[in-house]
């Protein structure tokens, strides 16, 4: 039996050219573009996946829908919605923990073995990264831990630096 670390890992590059079976997009609730990762996929993948978001209608904080990945390398965009920090008093934690598994969740609903996540809430959201790493790394290796279908996650972190901070969250020195 693998353990849940070799099932991990951490990476800088564009998410966008991640060839997994789903990556991940941190979007935000009305499903519509914004953006960050999300205009980046959008912009890779075509137009074929913002009409499913239209479809769909939108998306809760800590809630996550899947649709096909129009263009990109990668079957499905799961979308999930992080929350906005607002000094951290707010259920940030909670909620952006409730990001990743439900992004997890809607993965193993749909045979997707593989998925590749950026950094989620970090960037326009103002999540500090030192936190939301820890609490990114965690979820992920405690889902991974009940969870064998999921054959791997990959952190696509989109600098040198977040790539240090994942790392550091993985492994704590
Ligand atoms: P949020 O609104 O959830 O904070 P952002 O898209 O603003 O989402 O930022 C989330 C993280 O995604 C940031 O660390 C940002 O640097 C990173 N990012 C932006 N573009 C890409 C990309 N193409 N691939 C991977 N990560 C990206």
């Amino acid at each position: 039996m693998e353990t849940e670390q070799s099932r991990l890992d951490l990476i800088r590059g564009d998410i966008t050219e991640a060839a997994v079976d789903a990556i991940v997009n941190a979007a935000n609730s009305t499903l519509l573009g914004g953006g960050g990762v999300d205009g980046a996929i959008h912009r890779a993948g075509g137009p074929q996946i913002l009409a499913e978001c239209r479809k769909i209608g939108g998306c809760e904080i800590g809630d996550a829908v899947l649709t096909g990945g129009g263009n990109l390398p990668a079957r499905y965009v799961i979308h999930t919605v992080g929350p906005i920090y607002r000094g951290g008093q707010n259920h940030e934690a909670d909620l952006l923990a409730s990001a990743y598994r439900r992004s997890l969740e809607v993965a193993s609903d749909n045979r997707v073995a593989t998925v590749a996540f950026p950094s989620i809430s970090t960037g326009a959201y103002g999540y500090p990264i030192d936190q939301a790493a820890p609490i990114a790394i965690g979820t992920v290796r405690q889902y991974l831990s009940q969870h064998p279908e999921i054959v791997f996650v990959r952190f696509v972190l989109f600098s040198e630096a977040d790539l240090a901070i994942y790392r550091n969250a993985a492994n704590p020195v």
